[in-house]
Order: structure tokens, then C-alpha cells, then sequence
């Protein structure tokens, strides 16, 4: 293998590079991406860098130097095709390169708000950096802020925001698609008592203004006052190259346990990648660092020879307010929780089971658990109620 070509400079694709010199792959490593500047991770734009407690220097993965060091070339620019009987990508210059093996990193893109007025001035979302330097600048100058979207993104905003803002969420409570209804309780409770309002089962119809956005229309009618908008209401993966070089696509880019495309000389990774993921025991599409880092990890080793099918365990972290939620494991289709733990201190673990075996265990400021939940599962992939019953709900005392 001569060249190993990456599409997207972001989490996963940088990581694909980098894994390959880990493993010692001694050909090109070509990393073509769309962004500014060097590749850099997301995590902290709705974090300390939207507050101004971190800077540039926190956002980049390594700095200049490591890129010549490591060999890694690093191209700018947007690829607009993918030749698969060339064996080539064609970059919107018109200019081409050629690979051995493609990887597509090509991550997602905000989904916008299917509504009138959703492209006034005024009204932002947060995947970029660009767009968090635009919004940290307007957050200066605004005065009624109103968050449409109460998941990660949204609520990590109006944790960092610095001001009292409004939330608008369409379901029935916080973070409703990726955590259980105590843990959602626990930040609801949080962010009104950093003096946010949270408006629960209201969806948004319009947003309404002249150029610029001065109202949030609900779906009752009612009128919220905005200067400033900011929607976060998912994600769509990025699977158009994909789509149009004729491989496999539903909800991502359709890969193997191998993370390989439709085309074993392709493969996909992270965020656009929708892959069989053996703890959700379903096709599935993760968006986090963890997915994004092993599986860059996964498919460097089948590109190097040494394939394994992708069965690491998918954790998530938030940071609101003072308080760290971990998650381990796919809450999905969970039927009974266990709390233990301080949950009127704030300090408290929900293990959730699916069909009598642990899925999930969401840790709030108790880190502890979290790895002991990692561990855990590290040792049996499917720990059932009934031991972890006999141990007390203990997660160290199951594994140890
Ligand atoms: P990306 O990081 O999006 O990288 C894809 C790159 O490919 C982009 O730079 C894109 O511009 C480029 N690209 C796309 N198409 C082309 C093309 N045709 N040509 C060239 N380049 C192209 N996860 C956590 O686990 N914990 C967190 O606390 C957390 N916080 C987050 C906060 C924010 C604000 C955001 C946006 C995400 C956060 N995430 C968090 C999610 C995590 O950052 C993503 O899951 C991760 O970045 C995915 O990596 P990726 O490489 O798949 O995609």
C-alpha cells in the first residue's frame, strides 16, 4: 500500500493519520480537509473556548511541527468526487490525487430548523470554529438569548453562555434521546437554578424579524423576545461524496464490522460512518470523540493488515454548570434503572438494563463509577441484573 488518502481533517480523519504511524505504515498520508487552519476538536467550542477560558491553543490536536515530523500531508480544500474506477479524489480546484485506499472522515453538518425565518441574521449554530468565533462575538451584544434544541449542544451553550437564556425543547424533557429521565431531571434542575428557563413540549414554528431575528414564534402561538438564536437540533451526516461515488448510504455511510465502505478499497469513519455496533445490537451512527478516535483507530488497522471487527465500548462525556455526565455503554431500549449514588448532592450513577443485561450507566460527577462501568464491561460485555443485584449495584465490586 502506496497512499492512504483521508477525506475531513477533523477528529476521526486526524486520527486515522496518526494511527497509521503509530503502526508503523510507511507510505503517504494524505489528509485533505475543508476547515481553516490546522485540525483541531470540537468539544471545547461549546465549552471553555465559547466562555473564553480556553483558546486556539486548547483547540488544536497537535501544533504545526507534528504534521512534518509524522509525515502527514496536509492539503486544503474541499473534495468534490471521488473516482473509484481512478482510484482518485477530484478537489473543487479541479486538482486530483490519487490512493490506494480512501478513507471518508467526512463528519455531519448541523441540521437547520425547518422553519420560516431560520436563516435570519441572528440566528446560529455551533459545529465549527468559525461559527463559535461569530458566536462568541455576538454573545457580547445580545440580550435575550433564546436556545432552540435542549440536547448536548444547546445546553452546553447555555451553560457557557455566561447569561440567563431560554430553552426551548420540543420533548417532554432534557437530553430525551440520549439520556434517562433522572439524569435529564438532575440538568434540568441545574439550569434553572443558574437562572435559565426551560420550556418543555413546545416546538418553534418561526422565527420572525426584518433581516435580522427579533422573535421566537412557538408552537402555541406564543412570542419569546430574541436577539440572538441558537439551534441545536442534530446533526446530518455528510454522505454526499459517498452517495454520489455509488456506495452504500442510509443514515451515514453504510461500513462493515471493518469500518469498509461497499468498496473494500474505501472506508468510513466516525461521525458519517454508520456501522454495526455490537452494543446497540443494530446499525448504528455515534457522534462523540470516543467513536470518532477508535474507530480512526480500527480502520488504520485493517488498512495495516492487522483487521479486527470494531466492538469498542461507545462512553460520552458533558460539561454544564459544574457537573460532569459520563455515559458507557447504549442507553437505547433500556427498560429498568437503578440509581445509586447521592442524588439530591448531585452525585449519582442510573445503570439502565435492557432484557436483564447492563446497557448503559450514566455517572453524574462520579467519575469513579464511570471507569468502573468501563472496566466492567471490559471484563463481560454483558453483566446481568442479577449479579450486579448480589454486589449492591456496586460496578468495582461486579468486576473486581
Ligand atoms: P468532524 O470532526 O466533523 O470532522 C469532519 C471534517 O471533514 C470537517 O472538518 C469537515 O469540514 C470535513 N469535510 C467534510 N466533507 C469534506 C470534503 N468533501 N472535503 C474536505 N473536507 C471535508 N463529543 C464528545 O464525545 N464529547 C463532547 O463533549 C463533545 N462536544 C462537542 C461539542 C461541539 C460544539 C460539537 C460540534 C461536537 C462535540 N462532540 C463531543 C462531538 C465530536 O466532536 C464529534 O463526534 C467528532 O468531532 C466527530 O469527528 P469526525 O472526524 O467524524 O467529524
Amino acid at each position: 500500500m502506496e497512499t492512504v488518502l483521508v477525506v475531513g481533517a477533523g477528529q476521526s480523519g486526524f486520527g486515522v493519520a496518526t494511527s497509521l504511524r503509530d503502526k508503523g505504515f510507511d507510505g503517504r498520508v494524505v489528509l485533505i480537509g475543508d476547515e481553516p487552519g490546522l485540525p483541531y476538536q470540537r468539544p471545547p467550542l461549546s465549552k471553555g473556548y465559547l466562555a473564553g477560558t480556553a483558546g486556539d491553543a486548547q483547540l488544536r490536536l497537535r501544533p504545526e511541527d507534528f504534521f512534518a515530523e509524522k509525515s502527514i500531508e496536509l492539503i486544503p480544500g474541499r473534495v468534490a468526487s471521488v473516482d473509484r474506477d481512478g482510484a482518485k479524489v477530484v478537489l473543487e480546484d479541479g486538482s486530483a490525487h490519487e490512493y490506494d485506499h480512501l478513507v471518508l472522515a467526512t463528519g455531519a453538518v448541523n441540521r437547520v430548523l425547518p422553519v420560516p425565518g431560520s436563516t435570519l441574521d441572528g440566528v446560529f449554530t455551533l459545529r465549527t470554529k468559525d461559527e463559535a468565533d461569530v458566536l462568541r462575538a455576538a454573545l457580547e451584544s445580545a440580550e435575550n438569548v433564546v436556545v432552540v434544541g435542549g440536547g448536548f449542544i444547546g445546553l452546553e451553550f447555555a451553560a457557557h453562555a455566561g447569561r440567563p437564556v431560554t430553552i426551548v425543547e420540543a420533548q417532554d424533557r432534557l437530553m430525551a434521546r440520549v439520556a434517562t429521565p433522572e439524569v435529564s431531571a438532575c440538568f434540568a434542575a441545574l439550569h434553572e437554578g443558574a437562572g435559565h428557563t426551560i420550556l418543555l413540549g413546545k416546538g418553534v414554528s418561526a422565527l420572525r424579524g426584518e433581516g435580522r431575528v427579533t422573535e421566537v414564534e412557538l408552537s402555541d402561538g406564543s412570542l419569546l423576545p430574541a436577539d440572538l438564536v441558537l439551534v441545536g437540533v442534530g446533526v446530518e451526516p455528510r454522505t454526499l461524496l459517498a452517495e454520489e461515488a455509488g456506495l452504500a448510504v442510509a443514515n451515514g455511510v453504510v461500513v462493515d464490522e471493518h469500518l469498509r465502505t461497499s468498496d473494500p478499497k474505501i472506508s468510513a469513519v466516525g461521525d458519517c460512518a454508520n456501522f454495526p455496533c455490537v452494543q446497540a445490537g443494530t446499525a448504528t451512527r455515534l457522534e462523540s470523540v470516543q467513536n470518532a478516535v477508535d474507530q480512526a483507530r480500527a480502520a488504520a488497522a485493517v488498512i495495516t493488515g492487522e483487521p479486527a471487527p470494531y466492538e469498542s465500548l461507545p462512553w460520552f462525556w458533558t460539561d454544564q454548570l459544574g457537573a460532569k455526565l459520563q455515559i458507557a455503554g447504549i442507553l437505547t431500549g433500556a427498560e429498568k434503572t437503578v440509581v445509586t449514588g447521592d442524588r439530591e448532592g448531585g452525585k449519582f450513577s442510573v445503570l439502565s438494563f435492557r432484557d436483564g443485561v447492563l446497557a448503559g450507566v450514566e455517572s453524574v460527577n462520579r467519575p469513579p463509577d464511570h471507569i468502573a462501568a468501563r472496566r466492567l464491561f471490559a471484563a463481560d460485555p454483558a453483566p446481568r441484573f442479577e449479579t450486579l443485584e448480589a454486589n449492591g449495584f456496586d460496578l468495582k465490586a461486579t468486576f473486581a
